[in-house]
């Protein structure tokens, strides 16, 4: 049986995209189009309140600019707000929490954030947990129960919890590729592993390392993506994908929001729902969401979904000044002017890559593939 990947690009329409949206989606197209995957666009209104259809035209000019293709998802703006918005899901998302209420696995939540003794560094003190109290819009939330026990074994930036708790690597005899032609995700992750190592220990770019200087007649000296200059040696950082880490979901997450007092879903059941619906078996997303990772993981094993056995390959946040790049850091959007060139240079470096032959999207992905996925 040959496992294909599946994989999705899924913005959120809730501000305007910037240079680390950019580098995840450079990321997820290299990684399934180098395998040969299936790529889905998915755009995740789950937060409504939050919407504007700018943000979607946002979100198709900037993949326009970078020449990313799909295998499926909307096509435009109009198509996106008709047919393949979180709306017409609603009813997949209720039929999963049921399933989870049925487990006994839920309790609705009355508390705010501003209630400071329900939580304790984050972590909700489960103050509601044998209340006993009902679902009310406006005024409770659900929340999954999370085992003190549900270690979860994490391999940070790419994780399958089977494969990586205790299950040998039995991908020695595979050939190619992320994924193994005949077995399943285990040996598809161990070569993975592999590949992934290959990667942390590509040459070119260090950490903190050497400066990086493009060709003059570019001059890209001046150009930036949005606020990251590529000359300034202390935002560029080699990316890292493979750490090995064990993650607590009790300790780094606790009993986690579902479904919202607007009832609506949360963005873990809504993603992790909307995952199990497409097949998607590799995710690539930012480090920040190492915890949704391991949250969906948990639930799509008590849900008995396929999701339970997907890949994750978490890559790390792009930084300026110090600071992390994301929508509520308010990042500067990405210039569309500018074009996606240095976009793609700057993933080549991240990855090791030669910058100075990665013109277009399709020089990065004859790098990218020469170098990983042979
Ligand atoms: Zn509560």
């Amino acid at each position: 049986m040959n496992q294909k990947i599946t994989s999705r690009i899924a913005p959120t329409p809730s501000g305007f995209l910037h240079a680390g949206n950019v580098y995840n989606f450079l990321l997820t197209y290299l990684f399934t189009r180098a395998f040969d995957g299936k790529l889905y666009l998915r755009i995740d209104d789950y937060d409504l309140p939050r919407y504007r259809r700018q943000y979607v035209e946002n979100i198709f000019l900037v993949l326009d600019m970078l020449g990313i293709d799909f295998d499926g998802g909307p096509g435009g703006v109009g198509e996106f707000e008709t047919k393949f918005s979180s709306k017409f899901r609603l009813g997949a998302y209720q039929n999963a929490l049921k399933k989870l209420e049925q487990k006994g696995v839920c309790y609705a939540c009355e508390c705010s954030h501003s209630m400071k003794n329900s939580f304790k560094n984050g972590i909700y003190m489960r103050v509601c947990a044998d209340k006993n109290l009902k679902f009310k819009k406006d005024e409770t939330a659900i929340r999954l129960r999370v085992l003190d026990v549900a270690e979860i074994c994490v391999r940070q930036n790419l994780i399958n919890f089977d494969a990586l708790c205790g299950k040998p690597d039995g991908a020695a005899n595979q050939t190619g590729g992320l994924w193994g032609s005949e077995q399943k995700a285990q040996n598809g992750v161990a070569n993975g592993l592999k590949n992934l190592e290959k990667l942390g220990d590509s040459g070119g770019a260090k950490p903190g390392g050497e400066k990086f200087s493009f060709n003059a007649t570019e001059n890209l000296n001046s150009a930036n993506l949005g606020v990251l200059n590529l000359t300034d040696e202390t935002a560029f950082e080699a990316e890292k994908f493979a750490q090995a880490q064990s993650v607590n979901l009790a300790q780094i997450l606790g009993d986690f929001v579902i479904w919202k007092k607007d009832d609506t879903p949360a963005y873990n059941l809504a993603s992790l729902v909307d995952d199990e619906i497409l097949g998607v078996n590799l995710l690539v997303r930012g480090e920040d969401l190492l915890a949704c990772s391991a949250a969906q993981k948990y639930m799509a094993q008590m849900l008995g979904y396929d999701f339970a056995g997907a890949n994750f390959i978490h890559h790390g946040l792009l930084a300026h000044g110090g600071k992390k790049l994301s929508k509520s850091s308010s990042a500067p959007a990405v210039s569309v002017a500018d074009g996606a060139k240095i976009h793609y240079k700057f993933a080549a470096l991240k990855l090791g890559l030669d910058a100075s032959k990665c013109d277009a999207l399709s020089n990065l992905l004859e790098m990218f593939e020469e170098k990983f996925s042979r």
